[in-house]
């Protein structure tokens, strides 16, 4: 791979007055050391939180359009620059640059042009007439302000979509930013930082904080004013816990357990090529990857005979370029030991492993894409979040038995039916407990920017996109102006019976012509 140019860690790193412990960041895809970064201390980030809090109110009083002119701006930095960042993403996660390109560079372009264009109107006040006769000639009001500082805490999976990506809402709304990347892969954050500033962005409007979970991660959630987490549910359950002592809002999206129900009459050649896809893209580290498969019993031999065909034929290695493989490397190391322990569990209890199933860590993290049959849901493969290039496909009498054994989990991201019979497919969709469900296809409802994404049970709470995904980062305020009025009305002090009376008769006059009994 090509030397990749990273930009200096942070405005203390550039001056020479960085912090002495660092982190040291690997591509997963060879083994190598390819960059230090400051470990940032809980000090620093109060510091950092403190100076984002005095840069917000000019941020904000750019108004939409000039903040919506910036992110324009940044947007075609970002396309200029697309192989930096490209080779950015890929060094530090061992990802294909096709998976960076995709779900990465396009999503953030994408999203930047959405946010820029769609915030004003989301955000915009929203005159109500009101329904009371209490506030008749009132002007009634709904406000959405930004809450502050938003604190981001992404994972490592995505360093630009679900990092970054999730920043941009929040800075339209007006609010300052800090950022903290997960501690593997910190290298795509610093560089949008300095794309950032080369278009003009005041600074300390979008910090980035280097550090791990347990300190760094901790406090901001003890310092910002929302936060909006990504990673697993366990750290995301703390997270809320610990936003609880100020109350601070949180959103989180954790993790997921994603069916795939391919039902007897489904396009095999399609649902095959999907399932290979879909499971195995990002090595499987997708929140919403393909995790596990329910196929008909009329079609599971045909359909596992195509998967394991395609799977085959897939290459798995680091990434050089476009196309040398469509398989990369395992980010972090604790996802070999799930792998590992996943694969041997379902062969214990009489799983058969059909193509792949093992490991490596020498030169780079690799686990091969694996297909299994003979599961069910005895098995962690089946009902833990695996996260990683494995797909194990369970064979169901019908219908109904699909549709329990998807909806038989502690996770509800998203999920996908195929069929050839369209209204039955979102007929099932409808029934499964997930935030997101596709008819044919798989996943790319995220990029479905118009419509709320967010996880049902322990998926998650609250929403990416549409309107939901950015008044969660707003304060909303209800507003009522009076401009007509008496100096004293009905209600007012000092009570009267004769003005109790009369508001009784207004009250049985208003409300109780509905009421049948007497
Ligand atoms: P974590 O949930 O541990 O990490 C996600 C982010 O949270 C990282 O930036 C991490 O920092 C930070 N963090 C960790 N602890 C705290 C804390 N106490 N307070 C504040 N922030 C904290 O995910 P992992 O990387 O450990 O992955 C574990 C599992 O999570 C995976 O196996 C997978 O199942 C799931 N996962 C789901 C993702 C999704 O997209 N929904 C993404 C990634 C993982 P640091 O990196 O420094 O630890």
């Amino acid at each position: 791979m090509a030397t990749v140019e990273h930009p200096p860690s942070t405005a203390a790193e550039s001056n020479g007055s960085a912090p002495t412990e660092t982190i040291a960041v690997e591509n997963p895809a060879t083994g190598a050391v390819i960059r230090e970064v400051p470990k940032m201390n809980a000090e620093t980030v109060r510091g950092l939180v403190e100076r984002a809090r005095t840069a917000q109110p000019v941020w904000e009083s750019l108004g939409y359009d000039g903040r919506a002119a910036l992110m324009r701006d940044f947007r075609g930095w970002l396309i200029t620059n697309r192989s930096r960042v490209i080779d950015t993403i890929v060094s530090e996660s061992g990802k294909t640059r096709e998976d960076a390109q995709l779900a990465e560079l396009v999503y953030a372009a994408d999203a930047l042009g959405f946010w820029a264009k769609k915030a004003k109107r989301y955000l915009g006040d929203e005159r109500e007439r009101p329904h009371s006769p209490f506030l008749l000639g009132r002007k009634l009001v709904q406000r959405y302000r930004p809450y502050g500082v938003v604190g981001v805490i992404g994972p490592w999976n995505y360093p630009l979509t679900n990092n970054f990506g999730d920043c941009i809402p929040a800075l339209m709304a007006g609010n300052t930013v800090v950022l903290k990347p997960a501690a593997a892969t910190p290298l795509t954050s610093l560089l949008i930082a300095e794309g950032l500033a080369a278009v003009g962005l005041p600074d300390d409007v979008f910090n980035v904080v280097t550090g791990s979970g347990g300190e760094a991660g901790n406090a901001i959630v003890d310092h910002v004013d929302m936060i909006m987490f990504t990673g697993s549910t366990e750290v995301g359950k703390g997270i809320m816990a610990r936003a609880s002592e100020r109350l601070t809002p949180v959103s989180l999206e954790l993790g997921g357990k994603d069916p795939m129900i391919v039902l007897e009459d489904a396009d095999l050649e399609r649902a095959s090529n999907a399932a290979v896809y879909y499971g195995f893209s990002n090595s499987g580290q997708t929140c919403i990857s393909i995790e596990r498969v329910y196929a008909h019993e009329a079609i599971h031999d045909a359909f596992v005979e195509k998967v394991v065909e395609k799977t085959r034929r897939l290459r798995q290695g680091t990434p050089e370029g476009f196309a040398s493989v469509e398989v990369g490397a395992i980010t972090v190391e604790p996802q070999m030991e799930i792998l590992e322990r996943h694969v041997s569990d379902a062969r214990e209890k009489g799983a058969n492993v059909l193509t792949g199933g093992r490991g490596h860590s020498e030169n780079g993290r690799f686990f091969e894409p694996t297909v299994l049959t003979g599961v069910d849901h005895s098995m962690a493969i089946m009902t833990e979040e695996t996260f990683g290039p494995t797909l194990p496909i369970m064979r169901v009498h019908d219908e109904e038995e699909a549709v329990r054994l998807a909806n038989d989990s502690p996770y509800g991201l998203d999920s996908s039916v195929w069929t050839a019979d369209i209204e039955r497919g979102e007929r099932i969709a409808r029934r499964l407990d997930t935030g997101g469900a596709c008819v044919n296809d798989a996943l790319l409802n995220y990029f479905g920017t118009e419509v709320a994404f967010g996880g049902a049970k322990e998926s998650g709470i609250g929403a990416r996109h549409s309107r939901e995904g950015i008044r969660k980062y707003c304060q909303s305020q209800a507003i009522l102006v009076t401009r007509f009025a008496p100096k004293r009305e009905l209600h007012m002090f000092p009570y009267s019976k004769g003005r109790s009376k009369l508001i009784e008769r207004f009250v049985v006059l208003i409300f109780g012509r509905g009421s049948r009994r007497k």
